[in-house]
């Protein structure tokens, strides 16, 4: 039987984890997790509900029994919730800062980790996020931290979101990436920290082959 493997993928939003997880993934054949999509989902769960992302007693109100599945279609993640695909709704910018403030939840995180864990233990996979190296899978095979200066972060943002026809203004995106990146690294309950070993790549003046490159040059 083939040996199950676990590549963790971590660093602060926009750094390209996720491009390069999906390059990564289609390269070994194996499955992509993009965890962030599932915060990003449970904002949109809050959202629709009319509770706010920083009431936590709002959240234990429907985060034990949420639907929320993930699904693979052409090798694509789909994000499904209530049972309606919600793939574009969470990637729009309201929802960003809703799932940034919403993830800070000790509930909301325990109820992500236990569905990422479970994936992950099925089946070979390389899942990014803020945490997987340093407490979803610490006995992950490789671990990455992704990073990016704010400034090459807020400009790959806005040009993914102007791409898909969103009006943004750079510097309102690079104020909340940077208020993201607070957010992330100073929750009580499993923040964004680079694990000791995890082997980090500063992305700010690479091309994304160069990126999947290094990261390759790696996994044997
Ligand atoms: O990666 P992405 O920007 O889609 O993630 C959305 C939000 O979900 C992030 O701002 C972060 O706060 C949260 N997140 C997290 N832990 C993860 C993945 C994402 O807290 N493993």
């Amino acid at each position: 039987m083939n040996k199950i493997i676990k590549i963790a993928l971590d660093g602060p939003s926009g750094s390209g984890k996720s491009t390069i997880a999906k390059a990564l993934s289609e390269k070994l054949k194996i499955l992509y997790l993009d965890t962030g999509a599932m915060y990003r989902a449970v904002a949109l769960k809050a959202i629709k509900c009319g509770v706010d992302p920083f009431d936590e007693e709002g959240v234990k109100t429907f985060i034990d029994d949420i639907d929320l599945k993930i699904k693979y279609e052409n090798g694509s993640q789909r994000t499904i919730l209530d049972g309606e695909d919600v793939s574009g709704k969470i990637r729009e910018p309201h929802v960003s800062m809703a799932a940034s403030n919403i993830s800070s939840l000790k509930c909301v995180r325990l109820k992500m980790v236990e569905m990422q864990r479970k994936i992950a233990s099925e089946i070979s996979c390389v899942l990014d996020g803020r945490d997987i190296g340093s407490y979803v899978l610490p006995n992950a095979d490789y671990k990455f931290f992704i990073t990016a200066s704010a400034d090459v972060r807020a400009k790959r943002r806005f040009d993914e979101l102007s791409a898909k026809g969103h009006k943004v203004d750079f510097e309102e995106l690079k104020k909340e990436i940077i208020q993201r990146d607070y957010n992330d690294s100073n929750r009580e309950f499993s923040p964004l920290v680079k694990s000791k070993d995890c082997i980090e790549i500063d992305t700010s003046s690479m091309t994304i082959e160069q990126v999947l490159d290094a990261v390759m040059s790696y996994i044997k």
